[in-house]
Parts: C-alpha cells; sequence; structure tokens
C-alpha cells in the first residue's frame, strides 16, 4: 500500500490539476467516521460532499452492491433492465414526478432537465427557450451547467457559453416577475442554494415562483442535487414549500455513495422525449441502482429523514450560540442537515483547525463554514463536532487576537 505521502506526491505529479486539495488521503470509512492513510480517524462533516447520507459502507448497500457485482455489473439500455424499472418505480412513488431518466452526476441529471424543458416548449412555440436561473446558484460543470450556473467564477475562461440562459437575483420576486417573459420555457432553482452559501428560498418565493410559472406557460424545474434524499429533514425539499415541481434534478446522495443521477418529470412532460432524444450509456446500470434501491430502503425505513430534521434542528440551535461568543460568527443558516455559520472572516483557517481535531467541514464563499454531515449522525455526533469546533474557534479568536495585538 502507498504511504499517505506517497499518494500525495503521484496525485500532484499525474492527476489533473482542478482540484484544491487538502493535504490528506481517506482510505477507510464506516458510518459518521473516515480513516487517512496514517491511521487518524476523523468526524466526517463533509460526508463526500452531501452525498454519503447513510454514512459510510451502509452493510445494506454494500451487501447489495457485492450481490449485483457478481451477477451483472452493467448492460445497456437497449434492454429492460429490472434493478433500473424498480427503482424508477419507487422514486416515483416516492415523489410527485411520474417518470425518471436515469444518469451519473448532477449536472447531467441539470442537462436532461434543459434538454427536456426545451424539447417540450418546442411543442408550443419554437422562440420558447430561455431558461431563468438564479444569481449564486450551482447546477455542475458542464457547458450548459456552468451557463446556468449564477456565479460567473465557474464560467470565466469557457466562452463561448451555450446561449439561452438569464439570472436573477433569489429569493427577489419581482426580478422573477420581470424576468419571466414569454420566451421563457423553464425556471430553474435550487431550493437551498449549496455551493452559492447555503441560501435557503423563502416559501413566499418559492410559492410565488410555481404560481407564477404556471400563469406564464414556464416549467418548474428543481435542482435537488444537494436537497434530496433526506438532506433537509423532508425526502425531498421541495415537501417544506407545499409545491411540486414540473421537473426534479437528484444525484449526490441517490446511490448511497455511487455514482448515479436522476432526472424525474411529469407525465405530460415527459412525453415530449421519444425514443433517441436522450441517452446515457452508463445511465440506470444494474450496480448503481442496486446501491440507489438499498439507500433509499435503508432512508425511509430507517426514518433517518426524520433524523435529519431532529438532528439538524438541535445542531443548529449549537451553532446558534456561537453568534456574540465569537464577534467573526454572523450567521447560522440552513435547513435539517444542510448548515452554514458564515463569518466575517476567511474560514479556511478554521477548516484546517478542525481537521488536525479530528472533524472534517468545508468552506463554501470563502467565509461561509458547511456541515452536511450523514443522516444518520447522533446528537452526541453533534456534541463531538461541536467540542472541536468551539476549540478550532478559540483558537481562530486566539490568533486574531494576537495578530492585532
Ligand atoms: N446541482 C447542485 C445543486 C449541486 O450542488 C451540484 C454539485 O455540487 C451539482 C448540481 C453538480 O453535481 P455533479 O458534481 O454530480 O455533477
Amino acid at each position: 500500500m502507498l504511504s499517505q505521502q506517497d499518494i500525495i506526491a503521484k496525485g500532484d505529479k499525474y492527476v489533473m490539476r482542478t482540484y484544491g486539495r487538502t493535504p490528506i488521503t481517506l482510505v477507510r470509512g464506516k458510518g459518521v467516521w473516515v480513516w487517512d492513510a496514517e491511521g487518524k480517524k476523523y468526524l466526517d462533516f463533509v460526508a463526500g460532499l452531501a452525498v454519503n447520507n447513510l454514512g459510510h459502507c451502509h452493510p445494506r448497500v454494500v451487501e447489495a452492491i457485492a450481490r449485483q457485482a457478481g451477477t451483472l455489473i452493467h448492460c445497456s439500455n437497449l434492454y429492460y433492465i429490472e434493478p433500473q424499472v424498480r427503482l424508477a418505480e419507487q422514486l416515483v412513488n416516492n415523489s410527485a414526478l411520474d417518470r425518471v431518466f436515469f444518469c451519473n452526476s448532477g449536472a447531467e441529471a441539470v442537462e436532461a432537465a434543459i434538454k427536456l424543458a426545451r424539447k417540450h416548449a418546442k411543442k408550443v412555440s419554437q422562440d420558447k427557450s430561455q431558461i431563468i436561473t438564479a444569481l449564486q446558484s450551482f447546477h455542475g460543470r458542464t457547458l450548459a451547467a456552468i451557463t446556468a450556473t449564477g456565479q460567473p467564477k465557474y464560467q470565466k475562461g469557457y466562452e463561448p457559453l451555450p446561449a439561452g440562459f438569464k439570472h436573477v437575483p433569489f429569493n427577489d420576486f419581482a426580478a422573477m416577475e420581470e424576468a419571466l417573459t414569454d420566451d421563457v420555457c423553464a425556471v430553474l432553482l435550487e431550493p437551498v442554494q449549496g455551493e452559492g452559501g447555503v441560501n435557503v428560498a423563502e416559501r413566499e418565493y418559492l410559492q410565488g415562483v410555481r404560481h407564477l410559472c404556471d400563469e406564464r406557460g414556464a416549467l418548474l424545474i428543481l435542482d435537488e442535487v444537494q436537497t434530496g434524499m433526506g438532506r433537509t429533514g423532508r425526502l425531498f425539499a421541495y415537501e417544506h414549500y407545499g409545491i411540486e415541481p414540473d421537473i426534479l434534478a437528484l444525484a449526490k446522495a441517490l446511490a448511497g455513495g455511487f455514482p448515479m443521477g436522476a432526472m424525474l418529470a411529469r407525465e405530460e412532460i415527459a412525453r415530449a422525449f421519444s425514443p433517441g432524444d436522450h441517452a446515457s450509456t452508463f445511465g440506470g446500470n444494474p450496480l448503481a441502482c442496486v446501491a440507489a434501491i438499498a439507500s433509499l430502503g435503508v432512508l425511509l425505513g430507517e426514518d433517518y429523514v426524520k433524523n435529519a430534521e431532529v438532528v439538524g434542528s438541535y445542531f443548529r440551535k449549537r451553532l446558534a450560540d456561537l453568534i456574540g461568543r465569537y464577534h467573526f460568527v454572523k450567521e447560522v443558516r440552513g435547513l435539517g442537515l444542510m448548515l452554514a455559520l458564515e463569518l466575517y472572516i476567511p474560514g479556511a483557517g478554521i477548516v484546517d483547525r478542525c481537521r488536525n481535531k479530528g472533524l472534517l467541514v468545508n468552506c463554501v464563499k470563502e467565509n461561509v463554514l458547511r456541515f452536511v454531515p450523514p443522516l444518520i449522525v447522533s446528537t452526541e455526533d453533534v456534541d463531538a463536532a461541536m467540542k472541536i469546533l468551539i476549540e478550532a474557534l478559540d483558537e481562530e479568536r486566539e490568533a486574531l487576537d494576537s495578530d492585532g495585538a
């Protein structure tokens, strides 16, 4: 086995430099814990970036993958695939949507949603092709997804970008009303913007946008790649808002850590796709589907969605106690177990201090600490994480004070 040092050296030499890496390598995981190559143990509140909702290596997911791997790993979508149809049925039965297209990532789910919305709109008018998205949104890294993403830093250098996207400020209904003209085929929003800083959509806003889309003949696409599969304390975040989307994008936690994405749509909209209109070689392959079936079974069977709500609310209160205690802590926000602590200072130093003490967290927007632990997390795990976080914040304050002195 390679040492941690060797893994880092080879990674720096051979892998393309698209990631700003933290200098550790994770080699094993169990439940809410992961271990690095030197045997150091960490409480994992990054969870593979909101992927490992059942923690690491849940026995039922492991067993399902192992059994399927010995039976049939892959077969083409030229044929019917039993685990795929079973998973599609379960997703339909547990959501407001009627049909599923399977793919392999969040960006692909968003791409599929954009294509379906445009294809559907062509039935009404050739000119109805614009998509409205929000500033500070994040929808993935393909060309259409970065164009949909309302953050110029993800687009810079990749021009020319695909046409037909406009951005409006998030939670600003008046701006949406102005932008939603006849040439708009869909509005694409995250119920909680994840990479954009954990910004929660207001209830009246999402309800208003839903109503406006109906009134003006546009579709509402919700990107629940990060918020879906129980993360916010509901299976899908739209359930908090008393609305239903026309199209839903899922990925991340869908298959318990195995790569998978899905785009779901209402029947009438799904009909815009005919055989040959869209496809994916690996989308909905047997291995990914059994992993997703097992994950969904555990998530619903053990009611970890409720746990996300209950433990999320406890965690949020504990984070809120930090306001006032540290002059550089600004605000707590989020939904369920998708939480954030906004700071007045950059968060990278605190992330490093936490990691050295055995807690993995990450930072979005440079000054927002994000907490997306597995949904199986207990209040005791949260207490353990808070103990480390407080130590890290104390050290940060001391360092700031001594710098200022
Ligand atoms: N949409 C949202 C809301 C996301 O948070 C992400 C990833 O962070 C994506 C899309 C892209 O997903 P992927 O990295 O699987 O392509």
